[in-house]
């Protein structure tokens, strides 16, 4: 089969049947919006219109954007705004634990906008939050998802991986040939790279990234994703649809059927990751606390059934999809 699209295929603007978001139900939706404000949180449910922020926010489930709403670049993919961002608020920290405190979470995933503006690209903010949840909420595991820290990559991840979270994400987002059109101040190998060093630096820190598909990427260039991934032992790999947040922002140029998600995931299983989450409306917070816990009996799993035989390590992959 040619994989290769042709240049005239016009992009699918109506959504298929599978792209089903549930409505908020009940008062949990409110309570988590209106504790959002007080508090003076931003999330990226909310910023980035997330499909999922029915289902998420009426499990009081919501991921925590810091360093301000506005972002130094301009992602053709991404709903956030672009401009000068404000000053950091001292504040956040507290309030991040504050928030996951009265939430009751047991796994909180904190991203941010790229902050190109601050000398450490707001690497240190990351190291402040962490701290605060480890002080205030100390039985909650901490996911970040982390901008590339452009040109401070190095820094940024030692003093992020010293404050030691559980799980390190950064999404590479799409395959190196879109780059200029979908992230174009971004580099496909510095993120790539970014993710090496930190299980470099510590290997119990679980590594994460996440491709967004139908943006016209092509399957084998799905798979050499995956093996680059794999080359720097990221551990979960998370697939979603690409939905097009406003007229302005990139097209969608096909909607990825469930079914080739799934011989996705299958084909990242046999790549050795600890765990693939594939499916139209995944998305990297998605379902991250259940996740975690799959990621972490996975390689549970993995060191126990790995006896060493005459200096070998016979690895065992999890099916853990
Ligand atoms: S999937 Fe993530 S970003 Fe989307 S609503 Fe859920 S927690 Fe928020």
């Amino acid at each position: 089969m040619n994989e290769v699209l042709p240049i005239s295929v016009p992009p699918r603007t109506r959504k298929p049947d599978w792209i089903r978001v549930k409505a908020p139900v009940g008062s949990a939706f409110a309570e988590t919006k209106a504790m959002m404000r007080r508090l003076n949180l931003v999330t990226v449910c909310e910023e980035a219109a997330c499909p999922n922020i029915g289902e998420c926010w009426t499990k009081k489930h919501a991921t925590v954007m810091i360093l301000g709403d506005t972002c130094t670049r301009a992602c053709a993919f991404c709903n956030v705004k672009t401009g000068m961002p404000r000053a950091v608020d001292p504040l956040e920290p507290e309030h991040v634990a504050v928030a996951a405190a009265e939430l009751g979470l047991e796994h909180i995933v904190v991203t941010s906008v790229d902050r190109d503006d601050l000398p450490d690209g707001g690497a240190s903010q990351f190291v402040k939050v962490i701290e605060a949840l480890r002080r205030n909420t100390p039985r909650t595991t901490i996911e970040i998802l982390t901008p590339d820290f452009r040109n401070k990559a190095q820094a940024a991840v030692e003093s992020i991986v010293t404050a030691r979270p559980d799980v390190y994400n950064h999404n590479l987002e799409t395959v190196p040939r879109l780059y200029p059109t979908i992230r174009p101040g971004a580099r496909y190998y510095a993120s790539l790279r970014l993710l090496e060093s930190v299980k470099r630096h510590d290997p119990t820190i679980f590594t994460k990234s996440g491709v967004m598909v139908g943006l016209g990427e092509q399957r084998l260039e799905v798979h050499q994703v995956m093996d680059d991934m794999r080359s720097a032992d990221i551990d979960f790999l998370t697939m979603g649809q690409y939905l097009q947040p406003t007229p302005r922002h990139a097209k969608v140029i096909d909607f990825v059927e469930p079914a080739t998600f799934n011989a996705y995931a299958a084909i990242g299983r046999a790549k050795g990751f600890l765990l693939v989450a594939a499916s139209p409306l995944t998305r990297s917070s998605y379902h991250a606390g259940d996740d975690f816990a799959r990621m972490k009996a996975a390689r549970d799993a993995k060191l126990g059934a790995s006896p060493i035989k005459g200096g070998t390590v016979i690895a065992v992959t999890a099916d853990v999809g």
